[in-house]
């Protein structure tokens, strides 16, 4: 299985999971059609699966169209069924997701959204973390609670470190930015900043970033208790 990262909107990233041994595959959150029927095209590969981490915009704008053009199935967390358009099939907290050889857990991640999820394909060691966790940063609270972003981004720490995270948007830079601010002793950010801007300056996207790079880099994942990471939260979104 291989990810193929497809630039959307402004500053989108859609996800095309390929499964080379008979070229069908799942898009993870298309934002628009376009760039993922143009990608297919090319490359000959069968759309089966639309997976949505949670119902914005930006993370659906393609389902409809892409449903009628290839008869792909789309997934949503089961309380967001009145809202994934075209959704198919309805998945809950801790579910393993399997069809043809797709196969990842399902973790309810409130706090973004109220129905966010995340797909976790634990046998390739890829997860897609939709608007709940950036590289370097994570996403505004607009539904949940601070405590329910706070355990939704614990639970990342509890993935193994060398985990390739797929984020929603490309966001890395800026992210940076505010992590400087807040911890700038730490070497380990100073590093992946390096890391960040040569792959930005080479017109490459910063994912996947990994989790091992997030904990030791990321100041929401680094905050210790719910008390500081809901004041960084205010902070950052005025930064
Ligand atoms: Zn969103
Ligand atoms: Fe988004």
């Amino acid at each position: 299985m291989r990810v193929e990262i497809i630039p959307c909107l402004k500053d989108n990233y859609s996800y095309l999971l390929i499964d080379d041994s008979n070229n069908t595959s799942c898009v993870i959150d298309p934002s628009e059609a376009f760039p993922i029927i143009e990608f297919l095209e090319k490359n000959k590969i069968k759309l089966s699966f639309i997976l949505n981490t949670h119902h914005h915009y930006d993370h659906v704008g393609g389902n409809k169209k892409l449903k009628e053009m290839y008869g792909a199935k789309v997934v949503g967390y089961k309380d967001d069924k009145e809202r994934i358009p075209e959704i198919d099939f309805t998945v809950k907290n801790n579910q393993i997701w399997k069809e043809k050889n797709f196969q990842a857990k399902i973790v309810h991640i409130p706090g973004h959204t109220s129905g966010h999820i995340c797909f976790y394909f634990f046998n390739e060691k890829k997860i897609f973390s939709g608007d709940t966790l950036f590289s370097l940063g994570c996403g505004r609270i607009f539904e949940g609670t601070y405590a329910q972003m706070f355990n939704s981004l614990n639970f990342f720490k509890s993935l193994p470190h060398e985990t390739n995270i797929y984020c929603g948007h490309e966001y890395t830079l800026k992210n940076s930015e505010f992590c400087l601010v807040h911890d700038s002793n730490n070497q380990n950010l100073k590093e992946k900043i390096r890391r960040i801007k040569d792959r930005l300056n080479r017109n490459l996207s910063t994912m996947p970033t990994t989790i091992k790079d997030e904990i030791e880099c990321n100041i929401f994942l680094r905050s210790e208790n719910l008390e500081k990471f809901s004041k960084l939260r205010d902070l950052k979104d005025n930064f």
